[in-house]
């Protein structure tokens, strides 16, 4: 396990004081390491599992050539290009069974959608394409189709002895089906990263206690245990902490004794009269960084025990913003994931944006389809990183990078979408 100062001694120009968002990202790929214990799990309980190894297939799927149509079975080689061609019927291929008979020239076998291709014939054609020529004849119009058509072949899926899925695979719902397709009742998956989450900030209520002047709800806690939940975490909510050193020190040995990574929000910031950044520096291996970005600059990083802290700012857009650009791909590297990187599309801007250079600014952006079909963006109003409507009105965040300008209108900028994620 590597010290701060032994990871930043190894990064180029890492200045705590004035970090970029890529600084961050390689700053934190150094801090996280997998978890390494496994379990095996059921299909059921699988999905947002990653694989902690690969998965070989013990077969071929599909296990036989077979038809991907009802319709017609028959030897293509002998279609041409200028002259139907018409065939007796001499058998029927189900589902499930395969035909033991033998068709020969001018015969097919009238075959159902996933029946074993009899032996001898690769060509289907469709029931609709085909012409009654009288008893148990069809006729194949000339030009319909071409040897080869409307086969499934063996192992066109999945190959018997080939990985059928890598590890640090996140299992979503295909992923899933795709184990089920090769037989598997469980598979071996990393044992979830365990998160624990207070807030922590005198003037933050917890729900159910009745409003009093300048204080707000604790939104931060709810945010972060969808986010960690929609990751596939085991999430541990330890409630608001009061700024008082007793219980912010009872608070960080007891998440660091338990879990993987603790996250903080609020009280990280330069000019906080709180004791939450003492406590912190007394107890781990902590820094503190301003980052070039908006919103979010302020943000502590570092170790309590063995446990990753992530010290969040307060704001609780600057929460969200924060956590999906830098704690989401570490906890997921965390996980034993593959990196994933949540998709970014381009968007012609419908309005003009401000943006200085030297920072990276994250704006709330709703993305739709224009006229013509191009994806097209436009903000949600106020950007403040206290406005958490701002989060729940967007679809995506619109990402300027640290060198970029301002954005004139129809200008394409990079959208981070949401879908699935926020
Ligand atoms: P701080 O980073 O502690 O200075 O907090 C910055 C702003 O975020 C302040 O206006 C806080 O009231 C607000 N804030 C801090 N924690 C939370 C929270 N858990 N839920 C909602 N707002 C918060
Ligand atoms: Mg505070």
């Amino acid at each position: 396990m590597k010290s701060l100062d032994e990871i930043a001694a190894q990064l180029q120009g890492y200045d705590p004081q004035a970090l970029s968002a890529e600084g961050v990202g390689e700053f934190l790929s150094h801090l996280v390491s997998p978890v390494a214990e496994t379990e095996s799990v059921g299909l059921f309980d699988a999905l947002g599992r990653v694989l902690a190894e690969d998965v070989i297939s013990p077969l071929s799927v599909p296990p036989h050539d077979n038809s991907a149509m009802d319709g017609f079975a028959f030897d293509g080689s002998q279609l041409r290009a200028d002259a139907a061609l018409e065939l007796e019927v001499v058998g029927t291929a189900l589902a499930g069974k395969a035909w033991q008979g033998a068709a020969g020239p001018l015969q097919c076998v009238k075959i159902m959608t996933g029946a074993i291709m009899p032996a001898g014939l690769d060509t289907v054609v469709p029931q609709e394409f085909t012409k009654p020529a009288g008893d148990n004849r069809v006729l194949v119009p000339a030009g319909v189709l071409k040897p080869g058509d409307n086969r499934r072949l063996k192992g066109e899926d999945l190959a018997e002895g080939k990985p059928a899925l890598l590890a640090g695979e996140r299992l979503g719902p295909a992923a899933v089906g795709l184990l089920a397709s090769i037989g598997l009742p469980s598979v071996r998956v990393k044992r979830r990263a365990k998160v624990a989450y207070f807030s922590t900030g005198d003037e933050i209520l917890s729900l159910g206690e009745p409003p009093r002047e300048g204080a707000v709800y604790d939104s931060n806690r709810y945010t972060v245990f969808g986010l960690l939940t929609r990751l596939g975490c085991e999430v541990i909510d330890m409630g608001v902490v009061r700024d008082e050193p007793a219980q912010l020190e009872a608070a960080f040995r007891d998440a660091a004794a338990r879990v993987d990574a603790i996250i903080t929000s609020g009280g990280v910031s330069v000019g906080e009269a709180d004791y939450t950044k003492a406590m912190m520096k007394k107890l781990g291996d902590v820094a503190f960084w301003r980052i070039a970005m908006r919103p979010g600059r302020p943000m502590a990083v570092g170790r309590i025990g063995s446990s990753v802290l992530f010290g969040l700012p307060g704001n609780p857009v600057a929460v969200m913003v924060t956590f999906l650009a830098f704690v989401r791909p570490a906890l997921l590297k965390m996980m034993g994931a593959r990196a994933e990187p949540v998709p970014q599309l381009k968007a012609h801007s419908l309005e003009p944006m401000r943006k200085k250079p030297g920072r990276t600014e994250y704006q709330r952006g709703v993305v739709s389809k224009s006229a013509d079909g191009v994806l097209q963006v436009r903000t949600t109003g106020n950007q403040g990183s206290g406005v958490l409507s701002s989060m729940v009105q967007a679809n995506c965040l619109v990402v300027l990078h640290h060198a970029q300008g301002n954005v004139a209108v129809g200008e394409e900028v990079d959208v981070m979408m949401f879908d699935g994620v926020v």
